[in-house]
């Protein structure tokens, strides 16, 4: 695995195991149990820069007595003009990026 990557919960870079799928490469980290995907040559659908910087996104899902959290971190690929906005207040935080939706409207 290239050393630029890193688990995005734990921060390991040691215990990533990937594994091609298509076109994508399922990455799982062994230390903390997560499991995201990258792809392998990630491109800006809406300019073409090929530059993207991927971060983790928080995704929703109901835990046990229907409380809306934050179940598992996915990575997306921002683009540093489309995503500009998204990317530097994920950078400011240090935290993952927050869903696209609001989870209580989508979910019922
Ligand atoms: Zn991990
Ligand atoms: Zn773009």
């Amino acid at each position: 695995m290239s050393t630029d990557l890193v688990c995005p919960s734990c921060g390991r870079e040691d215990d990533l195991v990937g594994e091609r799928q298509g076109e994508l490469i399922v990455i799982t980290c062994t230390a903390c149990n997560l499991t995201w995907e990258r792809d392998p040559s990630p491109r800006c659908p809406t300019c073409g820069r090929r530059d993207l910087r991927p971060v983790p996104q928080a995704v929703w899902g109901r835990s046990r007595g229907n409380q809306l959290s934050v179940v598992a971190l996915r990575t997306i690929n921002l683009c540093p003009d489309c995503d500009a906005e998204v990317l530097r207040r994920h950078l400011d935080s240090g935290s993952p990026v927050p869903p696209d939706e609001n989870p209580a409207a989508g979910l019922k």
